[in-house]
């Protein structure tokens, strides 16, 4: 069966599996051997070589979901990130990378790439010329991440796929909050995909993973540093992110449909000022969103009126939990101002618009009349 040929939940289901050949158990086994025979044998095996029985079927699944020629798992999404950029820029090169990206990914750039002698730009903005005009001639790698945290600013990745093969220079994109369910920017021209499995592909909060998915030459590539850097998963974990994939494809679904439906509830509440979601026809990108996403997620940020107090808002909440991450079946919310751009100025904030009283909102499978439900009790209760 040809792997572009079958649909989203039967790659989710069964791509990847490892038959059971001995007992004939319906799940693939889980081999936790560190250590294999190296006489006649095609692969020598050892977990650092990301080829351990587990790790390398898992991959088989991420590179189907992904529309591309291989992957490779990883112990988290910054080790995904950082064996891939380090796998392709080395010193001397230049970076041209998103002004709004994840935290995490941010520091590795502004602390390590110094380190190795790596430069890099912060673009000014997310639209194609932003990443145009900080094109230097050594530039190696143009890094995009949409939709993007927390203010779902969407870029256009077949624009910048086009501009990278242009000047001969390398696209990736952090596909994190989109996931494969809702985006597949393989098909848009980007040469590599990266994923916090942590998020969506775990989906229940207990996994922390990575992913890194593109062409065989580009992985080999990628593979060759990886084995230096040592950042790969445990085997346990990687069998538990498999029994997490299966569902991927229905619970991110479940999770969109109920971010619309709350993104839309939102947009007319009078206690809310304004709503961030790439599905709202008043989103400044809906038409690109709805050009080169299958779904539009089911992350959303909004705004609370002034009158209210954001942190007692979150607090008050009984069902949606005030938590970090993101992305589990669990609706959570968290205060950007607090976490994710805690250490940038007021004035820093201000600039790229993020104010106290915006929450990010990772929607859940609840059933939407009682998130409706848990977010009126508390506006009610905080409400003067
Ligand atoms: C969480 C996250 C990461 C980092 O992943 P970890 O698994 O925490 O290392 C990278 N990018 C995005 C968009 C994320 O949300």
């Amino acid at each position: 069966m040809s792997k572009k040929k079958i649909g989203l939940n039967t790659i989710c289901t069964h791509v990847g599996e490892i038959k059971d050949e001995q007992f004939k158990g319906a799940v693939s086994p889980i081999y936790l051997s560190s250590s294999y025979e190296f006489f006649d044998v095609d692969v020598k095996r050892y977990p650092r070589y990301f080829n351990t029985p587990n790790q390398e079927f898992l991959s088989k699944k991420i590179a189907a979901l992904e529309h591309t020629e291989a992957a490779m798992i990883f112990g988290s999404g910054m080790a995904a990130i950082s064996t891939m950029f380090l796998a392709f820029l080395k010193q001397g090169d230049h970076l041209v990378v998103q002004n709004t990206l994840y935290g995490g990914t941010v520091n590795f750039i502004k602390e390590e790439f110094p380190k190795y002698g790596i430069e890099y730009t912060f673009t000014n903005g997310y639209k194609v010329e932003d990443f145009e005009e900080a094109i230097q001639p050594n530039t190696k790698l143009i890094h995009i991440e949409t939709p993007s945290n927390p203010l779902l600013t969407i870029t256009d990745i077949k624009a910048i796929a086009k501009l990278g093969k242009s000047k001969n220079i390398l696209t990736s994109i952090d596909n994190t909050f989109a996931s494969p369910v809702n985006q597949n920017p393989i098909d848009l021209g980007i040469d590599m995909v990266m994923h916090s499995a942590t998020k969506y592909f775990g989906g229940h909060s207990d996994i922390c993973a990575g992913a890194v998915a593109s062409t065989k030459e580009h992985m080999d590539r990628i593979w060759n540093v990886g084995k230096n850097l040592g950042g790969s998963l445990s085997d346990m974990t990687v069998w538990m992110l498999e029994r997490s994939m299966k569902t991927m494809g229905l619970r991110v679904k479940a999770q969109t449909k109920n971010a619309m439906k709350l993104a839309k509830w939102l947009d007319k509440h009078p206690k809310v000022s304004r709503v961030y979601y790439p599905g709202l026809k008043s989103h400044p990108e809906y038409k690109l969103a709805k050009s080169q996403m299958t779904g539009f997620g089911a992350m959303l940020s909004f705004e609370l009126a002034m009158d209210l107090d954001s942190q007692r808002f979150q607090k008050e909440l009984k069902l949606i939990k005030p938590s970090m991450s993101l992305a589990g079946i669990e609706s959570t919310v968290l205060s950007p101002h607090l976490t994710s751009h805690a250490l940038l100025t007021q004035e820093e904030r201000d600039k790229v618009g993020i104010s106290d009283q915006l929450i990010r909102f990772s929607v859940g499978i609840e059933e939407v009349k009682d998130l409706k439900q848990d977010i009126e009790q508390s506006i009610n209760k905080i409400s003067k």
